[in-house]
C-alpha cells in the first residue's frame, strides 16, 4: 500500500486537493493547484493534520479565511 502523507507524493499518485470553505452558509469550495502548494511550501510538507495551508485558504466566493482540505483520489 502506498503511503501519501506529502506534497510530491500527491503529486506522484496524480491525486487532488480540494478546500473547502468553512464560512457559514457558503460551502464553495475549489480544487487547489498543487504545484503551486509544493513551489510555496515545498514537496516535503506534510498536509495530514497540516497547520499551515488551512489557515490561509481565502474564499473566493465570501472572502472568509479558512478552510479545510480534502483528498480527491
Ligand atoms: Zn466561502
Amino acid at each position: 500500500m502506498t503511503t501519501v502523507t506529502t506534497l510530491a507524493d500527491l503529486q506522484r499518485e496524480a491525486w487532488q486537493l480540494t478546500a473547502h470553505c468553512r464560512g457559514r452558509n457558503c460551502g464553495s469550495a475549489r480544487r487547489m493547484d498543487l504545484a503551486a502548494l509544493i513551489v510555496r511550501f515545498g514537496p516535503d510538507h506534510v498536509f495530514i493534520n497540516d497547520q499551515k495551508i488551512p489557515p490561509l485558504l481565502v474564499c473566493k466566493r465570501c472572502g472568509h479565511r479558512g478552510g479545510s482540505l480534502t483528498i480527491n483520489v
